[in-house]
């Protein structure tokens, strides 16, 4: 919402990124501009492409900061929560919009949400941070239905199911370390219902698990055995 410069025109700002990327004149580059419009469904794109990003709504302003996140023609978008502030049924569109481009344009994704619906629907794979560091790694519907590390355990325990009736959601007690005090050994320890004594001095690295890889010492073969 706030990524464009409200003092520049749509238009002027996805040419410049163009120019500068791709070294294409000023008449190739607003022509460019258009057709992103044009392929992120913003309506009349020649007459949009001259005005402010204030002329547009919420969701026409994502559209345009994809459109700008495609000019250059990237391999790789690093999209930080592209979804938030906006209502549900944008949201959904902005995902089905980021992912049919990508696919189009051959450019991959890495989106950071905290949002566990967005990852269900648009993900292939899925890394659960905890503390600065991955927590578990695997394809989606793995980390989803079969969690390994107790903290992706806690954290699927604490979204409500439609076709269950629970009295409570699972919790995770206490609270995320602050990233200058965080505890020695598996950081995620002092909230671990399956803490063991080695927890509390060694870090346990990625360790396979199952269909995924999880940073947990239950999953190391020597406790297993
Ligand atoms: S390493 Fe230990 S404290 Fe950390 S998640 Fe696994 S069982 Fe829990």
């Amino acid at each position: 919402m706030t990524s464009l410069n409200p003092v520049m025109t749509i238009g002027r700002q996805i040419s410049e990124t163009v120019q500068v990327h791709l070294g294409l004149n000023a008449a190739q580059a607003r022509q460019r501009a258009i057709q992103l419009l044009a392929d992120t469904g913003i309506p009349a794109p020649e007459q949009r492409v001259d005005q402010y990003p204030h002329q547009f709504s919420g969701g026409m302003r994502q559209r345009v900061v994809i459109a700008l996140a495609l000019a250059a023609q990237p391999q790789l978008i690093v999209a930080d929560e592209p979804t938030t502030a906006l209502d549900v049924s944008i949201q959904a569109q902005i995902i089905a919009l980021l992912k049919r481009l990508c696919k189009d344009q051959g450019a991959a994704v890495m989106l950071v949400t905290h949002d566990m619906g967005v990852i269900a629907e648009a993900c292939d794979r899925v890394a659960v941070m905890y503390a600065g560091r991955v927590a578990e790694i695997g394809p989606v519907a793995d980390v989803i239905h079969r969690p390994a590390h107790p903290y992706t355990v806690g954290l699927m325990g604490s979204i409500p199911a439609m076709d269950e009736e629970r009295e409570r959601l699972m919790q995770i007690d206490g609270a995320m370390p602050r990233l200058n005090a965080i505890p020695a050994g598996c950081a995620f320890n002092p909230r671990c219902p399956r803490v063991m004594d080695r927890c509390r001095s060694e870090r346990p690295d990625l360790l396979p698990a199952g269909a995924t890889r999880a940073a947990c010492w239950l999953h190391d073969a020597q406790v297993a055995a």
